[in-house]
């Protein structure tokens, strides 16, 4: 049986099981965030049932690790970091991050050092967009978390590069991001249900 983990949970909108990787305006120095994508907005969007903040370790940390914390939890979100490659893996595992995203560059091999490494913490490891970052999924062992994004996969030969391992994996769909109308089309949908509107349904 296929599981469906899209919930309809209001008449005006669509609630996903899972996003684990959503950039804020703690990643700023990225590029792509805007500055109306808070914590605040991103639990305004209310797009999935359990929400990750993934912001890039090397734009935020270790300055501002006790606001983005306090932040995170003030809304029950999962406490995320998205680590760029073996460098900054010594100083992420030093934090009592709940999982992290990690970009394996695939011409790297002190990348796969550094994601046994982050591994060892014992939280969950996803392998961020490796099709973006060229990850060689054949030196991830067997049930190693990789993700999905929305973000780049529709720029990649999607099929030819996951299809010969998508028994070899767990998997997670992701967002990554950077802006509130990436989330999905929920944003909308929110400030129709805060102003009462009803959406009229045409066809
Ligand atoms: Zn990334
Ligand atoms: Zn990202």
């Amino acid at each position: 049986m296929i599981r469906i983990d899209i919930l309809i949970f209001a008449e005006n909108s669509i609630l996903l099981k899972q996003d684990l990787h959503i950039h804020t305006t703690y990643s700023s120095f990225d590029g792509a965030v805007v500055s109306e994508q808070t914590i605040k907005m991103v639990a305004f969007a209310k797009h999935a049932e359990i929400v990750g903040i993934s912001d890039h370790f090397e734009m935020f940390m270790p300055h501002r690790w006790d606001e983005y914390c306090n932040e995170v939890r003030k809304y029950g979100f999962k406490l995320g970091t998205e680590v760029n490659g073996h460098g900054s893996v010594d100083k992420a595992i030093e934090y009592d991050f709940d999982y992290y995203v990690y970009h394996c560059w695939g011409q790297k091999p002190e990348d796969y050092i550094g994601y046994e490494k982050l591994n060892s913490k014992g939280k969950p490891v996803i392998i961020a967009h490796p099709y973006a970052t060229d990850t060689d999924l054949r030196k991830i062992p067997d049930g190693g978390i990789v993700e999905l994004n929305n973000r780049y996969i529709w720029h990649y030969d999607w099929k030819k590069f996951l299809l010969p391992f998508v028994g070899k994996f767990r998997w997670v769909f992701s967002s990554d991001a950077h802006q509130p109308n990436w989330l999905n089309h929920v944003i909308c949908r929110r400030v129709g249900e805060e102003l009462g509107i009803k959406e009229s349904i045409l066809f």
